[in-house]
């Protein structure tokens, strides 16, 4: 079991470096890079960064570092929001970005094979020359590996799910350098136990993943945006699950309250109304998005929603998606030389209203700026709530804050996190929402898949 920090000594930075032709860095500024995601989490160093080029290579770095008791954190595109890539251990990073190939993109069959490097917009521009795209979109530019591993969402997952609807299939390495493949490439699949959907989620804890088959769906006839504006927040959040409960086929619908609406028109030279925000995407034929568009209409005047607009223009579309994927930078340049911590719990939808209610009182009594923005449709609200990196006092009181409104949200049957997973800032919640003796059984599959517990140790639960 590692349970202190690890720093490798010439000889094994000699012979892993053997094992990759050379590919093994100890730069300060690879290392440093190597060192931090994009959340307010303190940086740590890896001991060494080690790149690999395929799944051969994956296995003989983790059967070599089993064996020496060193640990391994994979690296995908560090984009992620919990601490996840920080090596509070040492060891190495395993940078799996050279793993980028497409290997395989099948229009019939509606599905596309990668390397775990692949990047979510390289997949994309390559799927549109076959009228096909890949639904799940984190507001960064993610690698496919990362987003398995985290089960990331996006916009799109009230119509087309999270990786979790999306993995077909995966290539993975055990820690002890063992290949296996999960899945099939099939729509339904009964055999055995779900080792996809445990790989999905785990954060790189259980397994290195380095290849994975993604369902893709063809690119819609015809999209529409809409985006509309509400007195209050809670007028905005009823508004749109009333929308869901109706059945509208919506493809996406997201809130923003007033100043994420003023941050995005700083940023991205937008004139939308500082208000409470609705965005609203709707695919289909072209009858069937004007249906749609002109029933969501008629919900939200029931709930005071005014200015309605609404666009099939392609670049207008784009340029609100747009904006709405810069939402974290553009709270960072409302706030320069601030960090954020984004929040990331999610209700069942009825409770949506209150829950958001709920974390703006308890942020209220706080002297810490924040802004609240959602994927209302699938209950997910993210606060992103500001601190100054020189007094990490203020980080400490921040997580204090954001433990509180996590407690009320579990007793409202909610999650901690309904998309970015546990990394290292949430341990504590994980046992708060399933119980010690669910997190029990999690130990005892981790022990099972990774004895030394060398993966990403002081991830998801603790050593
Ligand atoms: C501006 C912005 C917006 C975002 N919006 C969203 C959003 O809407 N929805 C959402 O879900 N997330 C969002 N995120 C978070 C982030 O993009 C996701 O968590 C993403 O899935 C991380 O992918 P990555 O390639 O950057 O992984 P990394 O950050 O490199 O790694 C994340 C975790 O996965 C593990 N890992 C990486 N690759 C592998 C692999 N091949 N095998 C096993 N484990 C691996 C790492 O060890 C780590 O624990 C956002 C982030 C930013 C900066």
């Amino acid at each position: 079991m590692i349970t202190t920090r690890v720093d490798l000594n010439e000889r094994q930075l000699a012979e892993l470096k053997a094992l990759v032709d050379g590919r093994l860095s100890t730069s300060e500024s690879v290392l440093e890079q190597h060192g931090h995601d994009e959340s307010a989490a303190v940086p740590g160093r890896p001991s060494a960064v080690v790149m690999v080029n395929n799944v051969e290579e994956v296995s003989k770095v983790l059967a070599y570092c089993n064996k020496e008791l060193i640990p391994v954190v994979a690296f995908g595109a560090g984009t992620s929001l919990e601490g996840h890539v920080v090596p509070l251990y040492g060891g190495i990073s395993l940078d799996l970005s050279n793993m980028n190939k497409i290997i395989e993109i099948r229009p019939d069959d509606l599905l596309v094979r990668v390397e775990a490097g692949v990047q979510r917009n390289a997949l994309n521009d390559k799927l549109a020359n076959h009228g096909l795209f890949f639904s799940v979109d984190p507001g960064a530019d993610a690698t496919l590996g990362g987003m398995a591993a985290t089960c990331a969402a996006g916009t799109t997952t009230v119509r087309y799910g999270t990786m979790r609807e999306n993995v077909m299939a995966l290539t993975a390495v055990l820690a002890d350098g063992t290949i296996i493949r999960t899945g099939r490439e099939t729509r339904k699949q009964s055999a055995g136990y779900d080792l996809t959907r445990l790989l999905v989620g785990s954060e790189g804890t259980l397994a290195v993943i380095t290849e994975i088959t993604l369902r893709v769906f063809g690119i819609p006839e015809k999209m529409a945006a809409a985006v509309v504006c509400f007195p209050s927040l809670a007028d905005g959040v009823l508004a749109a699950t009333t929308i869901v409960r109706t059945g509208i086929p919506i493809a996406r619908c997201e809130f923003l309250d007033a100043k994420s609406i003023r941050n995005l028109n700083a940023y991205d030279h937008m004139t939308l109304s500082e208000l409470p925000t609705l965005f609203f995407e709707f695919h289909g034929s072209p009858t069937g998005v004007e249906e749609d568009a002109q029933a969501v209409k008629e919900i939200i005047e029931e709930f005071n929603g005014s200015e309605f607009k609404w666009t099939t223009d392609e670049g207008e579309r784009r340029k609100l998606w747009h904006a709405r994927h810069n939402a974290h930078w553009a709270n960072f340049a409302a706030n320069p030389g601030k960090r954020g911590l984004s929040t990331d719990m999610a209700v069942p939808i009825s409770r949506l209203a209150e829950a958001v209610d709920v974390a703006m009182r308890i942020l209220d009594q706080h002297p810490y700026e924040y802004s609240v923005l959602g994927h209302v449709a699938d209950g997910n609200f993210h606060c992103a709530i500001m601190s100054d990196p020189l007094k990490p006092e203020e980080l400490i009181e921040v997580r204090h804050i954001t433990h509180e409104i996590t407690l009320e949200i579990i007793e409202m049957g909610g999650t901690c996190t309904g998309e970015h997973g546990i990394g290292s800032g949430k341990i504590t919640a994980l046992v708060e929402e399933t119980g010690q003796a669910a997190v029990d059984v999690m130990r005892g599959i981790k022990l099972s898949m990774d004895p030394h517990w060398i993966l990403n140790p002081g991830k998801v639960m603790s050593n």
